[in-house]
Formats: structure tokens, sequence, C-alpha cells
């Protein structure tokens, strides 16, 4: 009798704890892409998957794309607010709301991709990142790169500063600003107009990603120069965590949504590296009158020097701003060195 009671005993307890292991915990995802943008959303799509399957269904994540959500700038907020328990974006979108946010993306001149991810989780990076939002009351994380992204398609090419003076361009941003400073007639159109904008000249010149994405923008076809990159040398895409969502996971699921996130981050990166090299292939093919070009060493100077002052004006305003900033330059200092003797020396010998 007494074995019996052991028995049913310790059956009850296998099946109280296979119950509490088989909860189901259900997390929503805003993003602030469309649902075909790739490779922006396939990193959250990915995370989602990813998730699911290494917590054998226990963790099931919605990923509402912006035509869901109608609220492709609204992440932060709806994030913040509990409205979703997670979000993918960009940092640099919220520099209106917190200035200090900004780097978390790429600054201009700054770190490349593997220098970037390098400052996230081994110099600091990811904890300077939790401090700024956690005001916020959000967890946020690396989503993915896009590696340098190209200084855009002009229709004329750019040789002296004079070139610039009064030029028409798409450019968002920080960026942006720089470029105002150099003469720069910046202007903000809409991705969906920009094509015919510089079809019909309304503008001269614009910089949207890389190949990867630029070729179905098909800007190619009507701006025979593109220029490499400067503002934009490793953007970093945003996953966000409403901390309260978080908190509720168990630890278990808590590491495997940590996990998955980093992994479809790194995903991502990959896939828009392979995606950059088959649509320059393409588009190289198609029309062999593009020109690749650098901008001359006086431009640089000036975008540099303007780069620096609007550095210093913002920092002034905000001490945990200059604390990030900071922090990648004191970074970059080290880590440079090495990039310069690996893969810059590597490549310059081998091109
Ligand atoms: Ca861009």
């Amino acid at each position: 009798m007494k074995f019996l009671l052991k028995l049913a005993l310790l059956f009850s307890l296998v099946i109280s704890t296979s119950f509490a292991s088989e909860k189901v915990y259900k997390l929503k995802m805003a993003t602030t892409w469309g649902p075909t943008l790739s490779p922006l959303i396939d990193s959250a799509y990915n995370a989602a998957k990813m998730a699911e399957k290494m917590s054998n269904g226990r963790l099931q994540i919605r990923v509402d794309a912006s035509n869901k959500h109608k609220s492709p700038l609204g992440i932060l907020d709806m994030v913040k607010g509990g409205q979703y328990d997670m979000g993918h974006s960009a940092s640099y979108y919220w520099k209106g709301k917190d200035i200090a946010t900004l780097p978390f993306t790429s600054m201009p001149f700054g770190l490349t991709a593997p220098e970037q991810y390098a400052w996230f989780y081994q110099a600091g990076g990811l904890e300077l990142m939790q401090k700024v939002y956690a005001k916020h009351k959000v967890m946020s994380f690396p989503g993915g790169s896009t590696g340098v992204q190209m200084g855009g398609w002009f229709r004329k090419e750019i040789k002296t500063l004079d070139d610039l003076k009064g030029l028409k361009m798409r450019i968002p941003g920080f960026a942006g600003e720089i470029m105002a400073k150099l003469g720069v007639q910046v202007t903000n159109i809409a991705p969906g107009e920009l094509y015919t904008a510089l079809d019909r000249n309304n503008i001269d010149a614009l910089e949207w990603v890389g190949p990867s994405m630029d070729i179905k923008m098909g800007f190619h076809k009507i701006a025979p120069f593109y220029y490499t990159g400067w503002h934009e040398p490793a953007s970093e895409m945003q996953f966000l965590v409403n901390k309260k969502s978080f908190a509720k996971l168990p630890a278990d699921l808590q590491e495997i949504l940590i996990v998955s996130m980093r992994v479809a981050a790194y995903d991502m990166y990959v896939e828009n590296y392979d995606m950059n090299a088959t649509a320059w292939e393409k588009m190289r093919a198609e029309y062999p009158g593009i020109q690749v070009k650098t901008f001359p060493k006086e431009i640089m100077d000036a975008m540099k020097k303007a780069n620096k002052e609007l550095r210093t004006e913002l920092s002034a305003k905000s001490p945990e701003l200059k604390e990030v900033l900071d922090s990648q330059d004191v970074y970059m200092k080290k880590v440079r060195e090495w990039t310069k003797m690996s893969d810059y020396l590597y490549l310059k010998d081998n091109i």
C-alpha cells in the first residue's frame, strides 16, 4: 500500500512538472519593416522561429510587420507601453526622443561590423545599451548588421566641394546634418517616391542601403555614380524587449530568447553580405556603365570636420551620449590597429 502511495505521489509529481514545463508563453513582436523587406525583417522571423524550435514550442513569438500595426516608427513606444512585448527596428530612429540611443546603430566614420560586434559583446557596448534603454523600461539587443552602407547614387560625378553646394540629396539623420554643413540641400522623401524623384531630377542624389536593398529600388538604372560608404559603416538593427514581459519568462526561455536574437542578428549580417554580392554581380552585368567612386579627400576631410563638430555639439547637451561615443572611440583606437594589420593589409595585398 505504501509502495502504491509512493508511486501515485511520484506519478503526480511527474505530471505536474511536465505540465509546468509545457506551459506555453506567447509574445508579440512589432517590426519597423514591411512583411517582405529582406533582409531586415528576416531577422525578426528567424529569431521567432529559432525560439519556438529550441523551446519545443513553449515560447511562441508572433511577428507583426508594419502593415499590421501601422506604426513603423512607433516601435519603441509600443514596446515601452506594453502593446507589444518585443520590437525589431533600429536604435537611431529614437534619436529625437533620446539622443544617447543614436550610436548603437552606427556612427559616421565609426566601427565596422566585426569591430562593432566585438564592442557590443566583449567591450561593454551591450551593457551601455541596456543602461541607456533602462529608462525606457525596455532591453535592447543587436538585431543584425547591414555592414558598410554605400554613400549613395549620384547622377553627376562629385569632384570638388563646390559640386556639393546646392546639390539636392535624400540622406536622412545625422549624416544628412553633416551633408547640410557642406552645403547640400538635404531633402526627406518617402521611400516609395524616391525613384521618381531621382528620375525627374527633383533630387540629384540619394542614399539608401547597399546593393542588397538598392537593387529592388532601381536607382542604378538612372544614376551611374555609386559612391562608397562613410556614414553608416555598420548599421545594426535592434531587438527591443519589454522588461516586464521578459521577467515573466522562466530562466530557460529567457536564455533561449537571448540566444535566438543573437543568432538571428548574425544570420542577418551574413544573409545581407551574400545578398550584396549577388545583387552587385547582377547590377554590374546589366548596367556595365555604373562607376564606383570614392569621395575625393577634400570632401572626406570636410565631412570628418563637420562630423566632429556635430558630435561635440550633441555631446555637450547629453553626458550619456558622450559616454557611449567615448566608449566607441576608446575601443576603436585599440581594435582598429588589429583591423589594419589583419583584414586591411590582407585585402590591400590581395585585391
Ligand atoms: Ca542608409
